[in-house]
């Protein structure tokens, strides 16, 4: 079994106080609802892919948990140009569909109901482009924090997806699923993990165990992302100058793209994750690759251009 980077637990996780704090905002998030997606979806096609932005809804967190050792007044300047801050932050969530050929691939399957009532909305999103959950034939997870894996289920036992193939990183089952996870971590966290182990264990006898490198099918490709979570990926989609899936390996396309190196309080290995976070710009505004991230402003799509001694982010227009 591979385990290409294994956690070190003194550096796992936010502090306790930290993620007190951060459920308490969430505790109290407004319950507005999210509009059901009567427009036509974002959707481009990349080489020989259709690609689709299907929103989950949204999110709301503590900006202070975003990147908790910014200079506060520097980190507000960054959220203010999304319309963000200073003390919260509305993310978007936007798991997305790739048409290749015969497959419907769906990445990441959002939070069903059971994080914040402002999010999942995905089968709701879906349904309103024309796609079933019932015609979904693959699944891939970035990796199993709530907001990407907890719409697994639509009631005890029942799959959403219910004929797909879910597609995992075998580094961040075998992290999510070991036995002794619960003493890795504080006890504010073992909901992310209990949840988790429910989503993996009932996609078992459908999951197939990937790596990086592997192809999802022709043309898609998994990326080692690690640093978010331990098993973290991104996708790399041919065509033109490329598309990656970024996913949670950037959370922010104004703050991590001007500050790669600042710590976000929701990567469990740091430096990796700024190492990788890095990487990925440089090689994105070197390669004038597209860009597709899970938390940024709907839809998520642009480019990296260097900025500074660090980077911007373009939106497509
Ligand atoms: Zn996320």
């Amino acid at each position: 079994m591979r385990t290409a980077h294994e956690p070190d637990p003194s550096k796992i996780f936010i502090s306790r106080r930290q993620f007190l704090a951060a459920t308490s905002v969430l505790a109290s998030a407004p319950l507005w609802s999210w509009p059901a997606f009567a427009a036509t979806p974002y959707t481009f096609s990349q080489g020989d892919f259709e690609i689709l932005v299907v929103s989950d809804g949204e999110l709301t967190l503590p900006a202070s948990l975003l990147a908790p050792d910014a200079p506060p007044e520097e980190l507000k300047a960054l959220l203010e140009i999304t319309g963000q801050g200073p003390e919260q932050v509305t993310a978007a969530t936007n798991p997305t569909v790739i048409r290749a050929g015969d497959d419907i691939i769906l990445v990441d399957n959002g939070s069903g109901n059971k994080f914040q009532p402002t999010a999942g909305k995905l089968v709701e999103n879906l349904k309103g482009t024309g796609i079933e959950p019932e015609s979904v034939t693959k699944l891939v997870f970035s990796h199993a924090h709530p907001d990407h894996i907890w719409g697994t289920l639509k009631g005890d036992g029942i799959l959403t997806f219910p004929n797909a193939t879910y597609y995992v990183n075998s580094a961040e089952w075998d992290f999510w699923m070991a036995p002794d996870i619960l003493t890795k971590m504080p006890q504010a966290f073992h909901d992310f993990a209990r949840g988790a182990q429910r989503d993996l264990a009932a996609v078992k006898e459908r999951a197939v165990m990937m790596k990086p490198g592997d192809d999802i099918v022709t043309g898609i490709k998994v990326l080692d992302t690690a640093g978010h979570t331990p098993g973290h990926i991104s996708l790399e989609v041919a065509g033109e100058d490329g598309l990656i899936i970024v996913a949670d390996a950037i959370t922010h396309q104004t703050v991590f793209f001007a500050h790669p190196e600042w710590r976000s309080g929701f990567d469990v290995i740091h430096d990796l994750a700024a190492q990788n976070k890095k990487a990925l710009l440089e090689r994105a505004a070197t390669d004038k690759t597209r860009l597709l991230g899970f938390h940024w402003t709907y839809p998520g799509v642009g480019h990296a251009e260097r900025k500074d001694g660090a980077y911007r982010f373009v939106a497509a227009t």
